[in-house]
């Protein structure tokens, strides 16, 4: 997934938003294992491990980058296509840290198919997914063009470009802005625009959107790289190089805990907290839990404060858009790419 930034400013994926009254359920199992945890933190064995957990995710996307290449055809089912990625993340011992993106043409992000969707793949289609181990997250990102069109391909290889312009630019203590500035010559030297609202952004443990933002334009800031777990993800257009939100996307994030006033949304948030804690899922998971009905308890959660829904993203100029992404874990004196 990706950051829409609000104002131009550091924005978090949740528009500011922050995680409100997680004491309330404080005494749950899973606050206990993050605070045990947060103990060791300091302790160099856990380092290693949370850095092979890392890396693990990393060879899982890597993996499933090249089974969803294989499956992904025109006209076959988007409802199809996720599943089927979502499950490979599963039998291959991750879990989704989001779920699967699937973005058609002007669409740039934040569309998942809803349980009962019929849409096919067509046009230039953008597939966004993420898989964490134990809260360590892999975020990656290709498109395919499913037309054999020379507009299609041209986004695709110029965003592929600029991606492989940000690789040879990221490391320990550059800045953020010399990052944007290689994605942006790279897209604007084939003839098209970087959307300039969207970004990408650290990664935390269970936090797919944490800290500093990175710009896919020059926007001059004078924030650095320090040792740690990045998404970049560029996104070209032959559009205006802006989205804005469009319809309710169906994918959700927990950022308040306060109780609801049903006994069925209590459960529903319960269960939220414990399977996916701060990291975004969507109704279509939530159906096969609780069935249909669950709709109803998302609304109210909604409506108390529990839930963001994330709008989907369109591109403001109605053009076609292309994204690329991989995650990329600094060092003191490398870069490596988790995801390629
Ligand atoms: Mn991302
Ligand atoms: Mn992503």
């Amino acid at each position: 997934m990706t950051e829409k930034q609000y104002g131009g400013n550091t924005g978090r994926g949740t528009g500011g938003k922050s995680i409100k009254n997680i004491k309330t359920i404080n005494n749950s199992k899973q606050i206990r294992a993050k605070n045990e945890q947060k103990k060791f933190e300091h302790n160099e064995a856990n380092l290693n491990t949370n850095k092979e957990k890392i890396i693990q995710a990393g060879k899982i996307a890597s993996q499933v980058r090249k089974f969803a290449k294989a499956i992904i055809k025109k006209d076959v089912s988007l409802l199809e296509i996720a599943e089927k990625i979502e499950n490979k993340i599963r039998e291959l011992g991750g879990k989704p840290a989001f779920p699967t993106n699937l973005s058609t043409n002007e669409i740039a992000a934040h569309c998942t198919p809803s349980y009962n969707d019929e849409s096919k793949a067509s046009g230039l289609l953008k597939i966004d997914f993420g898989i964490h181990v134990d809260g360590h997250i892999a975020d990656t990102a290709f498109s395919i063009d499913l037309e054999n069109s020379e507009l299609n391909s041209k986004l695709i290889r110029a965003v592929e470009e600029s991606l492989n312009s940000a690789k040879n630019t990221i490391k320990n203590n550059v800045l953020t802005s010399e990052i944007g500035k290689a994605i942006q010559r790279a897209i604007e030297s084939n003839g098209f625009s970087p959307i300039i609202n969207l970004s990408g952004h650290e990664i935390g443990e269970y936090n797919l959107h944490a800290g500093l933002t990175i710009p896919n334009i020059d926007d001059k800031n004078k924030n650095a790289i320090k040792k740690g777990l990045y998404a970049i993800e560029p996104f070209s257009t032959n559009g205006s190089g802006k989205v804005r939100d469009g319809k309710p996307s169906g994918i959700y994030m927990l950022t308040n805990t306060k109780a609801p006033r049903s006994q069925t949304a209590r459960e529903i948030l319960e269960y939220i907290f414990k399977e996916y804690q701060t990291l975004p899922f969507c109704s279509r998971w939530l159906i096969k839990k609780f069935g249909v009905k669950v709709i109803f308890g998302l609304k109210e959660l909604e409506q108390n404060g529990n839930l963001h829904q994330y709008a989907q993203l369109i591109e403001a100029g109605n053009g076609v858009v292309a994204q690329a992404e991989h995650t990329f874990l600094v060092e003191e004196n490398e870069a490596i790419v988790t995801t390629e």
